[in-house]
């Protein structure tokens, strides 16, 4: 996935902003625009790219939204282009963690904290001692049940820039759902009322290419064999990686219980892929 980050508050004329973006797209997204207008150039773009504004609130320039729009209507007509927005005064708490976010507001929380996390070089979720209080006095209301692999390079809390009381978090190594994770799944969509769960596979995972090679022990069979069953003969390891995520969709979505709160309260799940080698997450739907 290429990526162009747009700063607003580098960025101070439309002119520098045209200049940026032609440059951008030869360099990131490997188009010649010469001498298209950046505007124009955004339709030949025909590798994944992740356009990012970093919206600034300080300085803000009346020009800005138009850019954003221009992105926005070039990714209706181009599948190669995904587009975040997020604004420099959102930090960790930008929403009240007493309150329930719907799934869509959950999966834009998350993608917004990868676009933070992409740029940052420290965590910065919210761990302060009037949160903890918060939530000790108040209760937990997590927006999103994260199941992923237990791979130390693959931190939910921190790839999506959380902090306490906003993940509700399952790791097991290639992510794969036992009966005790199903029912931490339950219990956070039924009694914590969360409305999105994300299944997060990622890039050289050791448990999937120890599935798929077979020369394993005996005592890693209850990771492997549910994952060798969901990939098949597969051998391009990021397919597979998918495969095993949405066999675990599959999983979670055949519980009679999460399917009921599916129908009934707007529970979702969806799939992503964490890129150990760029820090990218890929939402696969
Ligand atoms: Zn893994």
């Amino acid at each position: 996935m290429n990526e162009i980050i747009v700063d607003e508050s580098a960025i101070t004329s439309p002119e520098e902003l045209e200049a940026f973006f032609l440059n951008a797209l030869e360099t990131d997204a490997r188009i010649s625009p010469t001498p298209l207008k950046w505007k124009d150039a955004l339709e030949e773009i025909d590798v994944p790219t992740r356009i990012v504004f970093k919206r600034a609130h300080a300085t803000h320039k009346p020009w800005w939204d138009e850019a954003v729009q221009a992105v926005k209507d070039a990714q209706a007509d181009n599948d190669f282009i995904e587009l975040f927005v997020y604004d420099d005064d959102l930090d960790a708490h930008d929403f009240d963690l007493s309150s329930e976010l719907d799934a869509s507001q959950a999966l834009t929380a998350l993608k917004r904290g990868n676009a933070r996390y992409l740029e940052a070089s420290h965590a910065h979720g919210d761990i302060s001692a009037g949160t903890i209080e918060h939530l000790f006095s108040n209760g937990q209301h997590p927006y999103a049940v994260i199941v992923s692999c237990a791979d130390s390079r693959v931190v939910p809390e921190h790839l999506f820039m959380t902090g306490l009381g906003e993940l509700f978090t399952i790791r097991v190594a290639g992510n794969v759902i036992d009966k005790a994770a199903m029912a931490s799944i339950v219990y956070a969509c039924s009694h914590l009322h969360v409305k999105l769960v994300l299944v997060l596979g990622h890039t050289n995972c050791g448990a999937i290419e120890a599935a798929m090679e077979g020369t394993h022990s005996e005592a890693l069979a209850p990771l492997t064999k549910p994952i060798a069953r969901a990939i098949g003969d597969e051998k391009d390891p990021y397919v597979a990686s998918a495969l095993n995520v949405k066999a675990a969709i599959c999983h979670i979505v055949s519980n009679g219980e999460l399917y009921t709160l599916m129908n009934n309260e707007g529970l979702e799940v969806h799939g992503a892929i964490y890129h150990t080698h760029s820090g990218v997450v890929d939402f696969l739907d």
